[in-house]
């Protein structure tokens, strides 16, 4: 028996799983089961490629066996194993490109360490979480001398030779106590077992055996059961699985109990080979539009489970869709940070992608119908955040409009009802239908029966002004700008109000950045616009909201030169009369209710309507 030194990064990383920094302790049997899967998918491979080998592939299989009295637990394998000279060298040392890395930030960053490990795939010395001691037992196939390997996980371990080890790898963990709050749970307990095959290893190709006790009739017999299902989903066409097993699975992988509004498959083969197999789910979750919500489909390598939530393969506006990917081509031990400059993964993402965009095209109405209203506001946020695929994410957007106040439009049905003349996709934001509907900017478009998108999601305020265009046709705000929608080009008019406008520009000055005339109403005396960049009062109160520092934005207010309040204050100026100015104040704060505004001082305004009020009665 011989005492060996793990070397120094090994001695670093066992020392992290010792002192377990990592909450997550389950992963361990994750980890010793697909290493297990390895070493037998190798067995495989060598005894196919090798006629001599004197390997047994009879059976190949993984077993979990516990002791609750020795507080044992064990997992073997009849695979690849190891010799004396490869236990040394591949479990006394870490070979994994990455590992100084990781270890230099782990060093530099406290508190997020958890995380990084995580990430790592800590493989067979995640053992040292739950267990004081290891034992490992091998031998290779082919080979008659086994190895004996045990460490305390402190720096430094044995090595021994035994007689009559079975091909293969079995580890033996003593386990530590159990202790819950430290996430440490009975490792011996069968539903414990049961619950992490099932969740990690479950479609591992590879049958994972428990060892279970059964008492019938005061009768105790021992047999092991097969705990995963061994169902690679993703890997079968749509002919090889029913709709009620891909069902299942969705529920298993989402635990969401309602059925999937579609099921994605896709299986590209060539130099990178991949399956995925997506779902979108019939209904958003509570956490669609809370920050940080998770996303990404879970990540398998060669049916090996690498992790959940693979945020490298989707963008956040599809955070919604669930899943399975699985990669041949990638290395087990891909961290995140790794994932997100991959070019595999890259690719693999453009295309996860497109398909969803194609999917969502083509489901029929009711489909889609479900589909938008559930998560429209999220794909928008793709419109702003995916350029390459903006225009798909337009041809598949729907929009409220003031067409049919019943259903949403698309923008080519928009479109297809444009009036002649009409150059522009209008849209009016705000925060709610009934205060745009209501809102002074819509009335010369009404009058002109101008179709306009009534857009109330907070994401609308952004892509607005990121996406410039559909089929050619500007996207324009009712509320910026300059509209000219007066048949007769009187452009005298400013002039008869010159004086008036001067004025009121003067005296609302705190307020406004300008007062001209308006050829957007027809009914109401005024409105408030912003120019064309200017931000809106709605993304203003969300920057706000943020907590973003603004300087006080400052609009432009718009008369109806035919309405008796603005020719009669024209005509009150003019004369000098008492009160004018007041007037113009009211028809600011007027304005600026219409459009479902704060008034800044809403006591006055009050007061001062009161007083004109009384003078008229
Ligand atoms: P990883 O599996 O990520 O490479 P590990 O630390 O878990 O890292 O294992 C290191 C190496 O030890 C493996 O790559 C494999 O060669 C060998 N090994 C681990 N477990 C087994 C096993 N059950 N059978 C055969 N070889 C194994």
């Amino acid at each position: 028996m011989e005492t060996l030194e793990f070397q120094a990064e090994a001695r670093q990383l066992l020392q992290l799983m010792v002192h377990s920094i990592y909450s997550n302790k389950d992963i361990f049997l994750r980890e010793l089961i697909s290493n297990a899967s390895d070493a037998l998918d190798k067995v495989r491979l060598a005894a196919f490629t090798d006629k001599d080998l004197q390997a047994d592939t009879d059976d190949l299989r993984i077993e979990l066996e516990a002791d609750k009295d020795q507080r044992t637990l064990t997992i073997r394998d009849n695979g690849i194993g190891m010799s004396r000279a490869e236990v040394i060298d591949l479990i006394g040392t870490i070979a994994k490109s990455g590992t100084a890395e990781l270890l230099r930030k782990l060093k530099e960053s406290k508190e997020n360490s958890a995380d990084l490990i995580g990430q790592f795939g800590v493989g067979f010395y995640s053992s040292f979480m739950v267990a004081d001691k290891v034992t490992l037992v091998t031998r290779k196939a082919g080979e008659t001398e086994g190895t004996k390997w045990e460490s305390e996980g402190e720096g430094t371990y044995t090595i021994d030779s035994v007689e009559d080890a079975p091909q293969g790898t079995s580890v033996t963990l003593h386990l530590k106590p159990e202790d819950k709050e430290d996430h440490l749970f009975d490792y011996t307990a069968e539903f414990k077992l049961r619950e992490i095959v099932r969740r990690y290893s479950d479609f591992i190709t590879w049958p994972v055996r428990l060892k279970v006790t059964k008492t019938v009739d005061d009768e105790t017999t021992t047999e092991f059961e097969t705990i995963n299902s061994m169902k690679a989903l993703w890997a079968r066409s749509k002919d090889e699985a029913t709709e009620d097993e891909f069902k299942e699975f969705y529920r298993h992988i989402s635990h969401d109990w309602t059925d999937p509004l579609e099921i994605i498959q896709m299986q590209a083969e060539g130099t990178f080979e991949y399956q995925a197999l997506l779902f979108i789910p019939s209904h958003a979750p509570m956490d669609l539009f809370m920050r940080e919500s998770k996303r990404g489909p879970q990540l398998y390598v060669k049916r090996v489970f690498i992790m959940d939530e693979c945020e490298a393969l989707m963008p956040e506006y599809l955070r919604f869709v669930k899943g399975v990917v699985d990669a041949q081509d990638l290395s087990l031990n891909v961290s995140r940070e790794i994932l997100q400059q991959d070019r595999q993964i890259q690719l693999m993402r453009r295309r996860l992608v497109k398909k969803i965009l194609q999917t969502i095209k083509a489901m029929d109405e009711s489909k889609y119908e479900t589909f938008w209203r559930e998560f429209g506001a999220a794909v928008k946020e793709g419109l702003v955040n995916d350029f390459d695929n903006r225009t798909s994410i337009l041809e598949i957007s729907a929009f409220a409009s003031t067409h049919d106040p019943e259903k949403p439009t698309s923008l080519a049905d928009y479109v297809s009802r444009m009036k002649e003349g009409q150059e522009h996709i209008y849209y009016l934001t705000g925060a709610s239908r009934s205060i745009i509907e209501n809102s002074p900017h819509l009335e010369a478009f009404k009058a002109k029966d101008y179709e306009v998108l009534i857009l109330t999601d907070a994401v609308d305020e952004m892509w607005v002004s990121s996406v410039p265009e559909f089929d050619g046709k500007q996207f324009q705000s009712v509320a910026k700008g300059q509209v000219d929608l007066s048949d007769d080009a009187d452009e005298d008019r400013s002039k008869d109000f010159e004086d008036l406008l001067t004025w009121m520009t003067e005296a609302l000055k705190d307020n406004v950045k300008e007062v001209r005339l308006s050829s957007r109403l027809t009914t109401s005396p005024a409105c408030i616009v912003g120019d064309a960049n200017d931000v809106t009062p709605t993304l203003e109160k969300m920057y706000r909201a943020m907590g973003q520092e603004l300087p006080p934005i400052k609009r432009i207010l718009e008369l109806n030169p035919d309405h008796a309040l603005v020719t009669s204050l024209r005509t009150a100026h003019s004369e000098n009369k008492e009160g004018a100015a007041e007037t113009a104040e009211l028809l600011y704060g007027i304005a600026l209710l219409a459009e479902g505004g704060e008034l800044a001082d809403a006591p006055r305004f009050t007061r001062l309507l009161a007083d004109r009020l009384a003078q008229t009665l």
